[in-house]
C-alpha cells in the first residue's frame, strides 16, 4: 500500500541522530524482546515497526529476543506465533532469534561476579518480612539481617541454590543496592530466584531463574544493543538496568528509552486479559478476527502494510494516549479502498424474478474489477430470470431518499439491466421473499433510451451461478471505550460482537484471491475468506465496513 513516504522522526530517532553525529555509536543496533508468554498484539507491532524501523533506516539490525525467564508461563506455541507474526508484518531478525534463555550461564556467572564484590547477597527471609523491610514510597525500607552475610558464605549459598538443595521460595539472590533509595526497584532487588520448573529452551537444566530487570540489560549487552526501547513503565528500572550494567564487566553500554504504550479504544492490550478472553472461550481463540492481536487483524484481513501504516500515523511519543479505533481502520479502508477488486455479495437476500426474462436463458456481462483502476482488468457474471437482491435493497413503498427498488419503480442492477419492480409474494410472517419484476433489455451500459432517470444502483448475485456463503460481521469487542477500567472487563463485552449471516456470492471468488487478501463487496464492505470455509459453504469475514461507523457511536 501507499504507506507514508517520509521517514518518521520522533524523539528516539532524534537521540539516535545526535549519537551518530557525536561519534557515541557507529552503528545502530536494537531488539525486539516479547515474552513468550501470549500472541502479540497491536501494541507489540508498534514496538515492532519502531526497533524494525529504526534499524532499516539507520542501516542498522534488530535482534529478535524471547525475553523467556518465567517458564512457568511460557510456551513454545507462543514462540512460534511471534516469529510469524514479525515476519508477516514484514520484518527480518538478524541473525537467529536469539533467547535470554541463550545466556543463562552468562547471566550466572555476572550473578557470581556481583556476590564477590560485595554487591549481591543470598536473603533468607521469609517473602513476608521482605515485603515489610521493603518500606512504601513515603518511608525507606529497612536492612535485611541477611544483608552484611560475608561474601565467602553468599558464594556458598547462591551455589547451593543452583544445586537445587533449597526448595522454591526458600531463599533469592538480592543486589546490594539501597534500601533507602527513592526509587523501589533500587531496594535491593531479587535477581535470582528458585524455581523447579521445566523451561521450554533449558528443559530441567536450571532450578535458578534469573529476574526479568537483570536478564535484560545484560542481554542487550552482551548482544551489543546501543538503544533498549521499552515502553514507560519501566522508566524507574532504568536505574537498575544501568546499576547492573555499571557494576559488571562487559564491554557495551546499552541504554534504554521510554515510549508510550499503545492503548486502543473498545478493546484491551494486555496479555494478562487477552489470555482471559481465551481460556474462558469468550473468543474463538488467538486468532479471533474481533481480538486486537496480529493474528486476529490477520485473520480478519488486515494487510502488513495498513498495520505499519497505523503505527506510522501514531507515532512514537512519551505521552500516554487512548487511539480511536477509527483510526485502524482507516489504514485499512484506505488501502482495501485502493487494492481491493470488487465483487458482489448479497448477504440477506431475497429473490428477484425477472419475468420477462426468457426462462431456462442466461448470458454473459462484462464487469470491471475496479471503477477506477482499469489495469484490474474485468470478470464475467452470469446473468439470468433470477437473482438474489438484499432485502433491505428492497420496499413495497418509499419516498424518494430510498435509491433502491420500490414497487412500480426502476433500479439499475450493478453492471446490468434496469428493472422495474411489479409485485412480491410474502411468507407467512409477511416478509417479503420474492420481487417480481421487468428489465429493459436496452439498459446494457446505456440509459435508458427514452431519457428515463434511474438514479439507484442495488447489488445482486446471479441464482444459478451464485455460491452459498457465511458473512461474519464484526462488531467492536466491547461496550466501552476503555474496557481496562471497569471492575470486571469481561462484564463489558459487547454481546453483538458477532453477527453471522448467510447469503450467496459471485461464483469462483476462492480461486482469485486478491493480493491485499479482502474484497470489496460492492456496496456491502470488505470481506476476505475465512480458514474455516469448506467446499460446501464459503465464509467471510468482514474486514472493515464501506465508510466509518464509529463515528456515530454514542448516538
Ligand atoms: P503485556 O502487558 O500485554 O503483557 P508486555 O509488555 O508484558 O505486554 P512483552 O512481551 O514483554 O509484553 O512486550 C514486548 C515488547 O513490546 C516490550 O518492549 C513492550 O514494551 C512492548 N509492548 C507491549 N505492549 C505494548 C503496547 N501496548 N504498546 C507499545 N509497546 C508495547
Ligand atoms: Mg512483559
Amino acid at each position: 500500500m501507499a504507506e507514508t513516504e517520509h521517514r518518521p522522526t520522533n524523539f528516539i530517532r532524534q537521540i539516535i541522530d545526535k549519537d551518530l553525529a557525536n561519534g557515541v555509536h557507529t552503528s545502530i543496533k536494537t531488539r525486539f524482546p516479547p515474552e513468550p508468554n501470549g500472541f502479540l498484539h497491536i501494541g507489540h507491532a508498534k514496538s515492532i515497526c519502531l526497533n524494525f524501523g529504526i534499524a532499516r533506516d539507520y542501516q542498522g539490525s534488530c535482534n529478535l529476543r524471547f525475553d523467556d525467564t518465567n517458564p512457568a508461563k511460557e510456551d513454545i506455541e507462543f514462540v512460534n506465533s511471534i516469529q510469524q507474526d514479525v515476519k508477516w508484518l514484514g520484518f527480518e531478525w538478524d541473525g537467529e532469534a536469539r533467547y535470554s534463555s541463550d545466556y543463562f550461564d552468562q547471566l550466572h556467572g555476572f550473578a557470581v561476579e556481583l556476590i564477590e564484590k560485595g554487591l549481591a547477597y543470598v536473603d533468607f527471609s521469609t517473602q513476608e518480612a521482605m515485603r515489610e523491610m521493603r518500606g512504601t514510597l513515603t518511608e525507606p525500607g529497612k536492612n535485611s539481617p541477611y544483608r552484611d552475610t560475608s561474601i565467602e558464605t553468599n558464594l556458598q549459598e547462591f551455589a547451593k541454590m543452583t544445586a537445587g538443595e533449597y526448595p522454591e521460595g526458600h531463599c533469592s539472590l538480592r543486589a546490594k543496592i539501597d534500601m533507602t533509595s527513592p526509587f523501589m526497584c533500587m531496594r535491593d532487588p531479587v535477581i535470582y530466584r528458585i524455581k523447579f520448573a521445566h523451561h521450554h529452551q533449558t528443559g530441567e537444566k536450571w532450578c535458578v531463574y534469573p529476574m526479568y530487570d537483570f536478564t535484560h540489560c545484560i542481554s542487550d549487552a552482551i548482544e551489543g544493543i546501543t538503544h533498549s526501547l521499552c515502553t514507560l513503565e519501566f522508566q524507574d528500572n532504568r536505574r537498575l538496568y544501568d546499576w547492573v550494567i555499571e557494576n559488571i564487566t562487559i564491554d557495551c553500554t546499552p541504554h534504554q528509552y521510554e515510549f508510550s504504550r499503545l492503548n486502543l479504544e473498545y478493546t484491551v492490550l494486555s496479555k494478562r486479559r487477552l489470555i482471559q478472553l481465551v481460556e474462558e472461550k469468550h473468543v474463538a481463540g488467538w486468532d479471533d478476527p474481533r481480538m486486537p492481536t496480529i493474528a486476529g487483524l490477520r485473520r480478519r484481513g488486515y494487510t502488513p502494510g495498513s498495520v505499519r501504516e497505523f503505527c506510522l500515523r501514531i507515532g512514537v511519543t512519551k505521552m500516554d494516549n487512548m487511539v480511536e479505533m477509527s483510526m485502524l481502520e482507516a489504514c485499512i479502508r484506505d488501502d482495501l479502498n485502493v487494492n481491493a477488486p470488487r465483487a458482489m455479495a448479497v448477504l440477506e437476500p431475497i429473490k428477484l424474478v425477472i419475468e420477462n426474462y426468457p426462462e431456462g436463458e442466461s448470458e454473459t456481462l462484462t464487469a470491471p474489477n475496479h471503477p477506477n483502476d482499469e489495469s484490474m482488468g474485468t470478470r464475467n457474471l452470469n446473468f439470468g430470470r433470477e437473482v438474489w437482491i438484499e432485502a433491505e435493497d428492497f420496499r413495497e413503498s418509499a419516498n424518494k431518499k430510498f435509491k433502491r427498488l420500490v414497487l412500480d419503480k426502476e433500479v439499475r442492477l450493478r453492471n446490468a439491466y434496469v428493472v422495474k419492480a411489479n409485485r412480491v409474494e410474502k411468507d407467512a410472517e409477511g416478509n417479503v421473499t420474492t420481487v417480481y419484476c421487468t428489465y429493459d433489455a436496452d439498459t446494457l451500459g446505456k440509459d435508458p433510451a427514452d431519457g428515463r432517470k434511474v438514479k439507484g444502483v442495488i447489488h445482486w448475485v446471479d441464482v444459478a451461478s451464485g455460491e452459498p456463503a457465511q458473512f461474519r460481521l464484526y462488531d467492536r469487542l466491547f461496550n466501552v471505550p476503555n474496557p481496562a477500567a471497569e471492575d470486571d472487563f469481561v462484564d463489558a463485552i459487547n454481546p453483538d460482537s458477532l453477527i453471522v449471516k448467510s447469503g450467496w456470492v459471485e461464483p469462483g471468488l476462492p480461486g482469485r484471491v486478491p493480493e491485499v487478501g479482502s474484497w470489496q463487496f460492492e456496496r456491502t464492505g470488505y470481506f476476505c475468506l475465512d480458514k474455516d470455509s469448506t467446499p460446501e459453504q464459503l465464509v467471510f469475514n468482514q474486514t472493515v465496513g464501506l465508510r466509518d461507523t464509529w463515528a456515530k457511536i454514542g448516538d
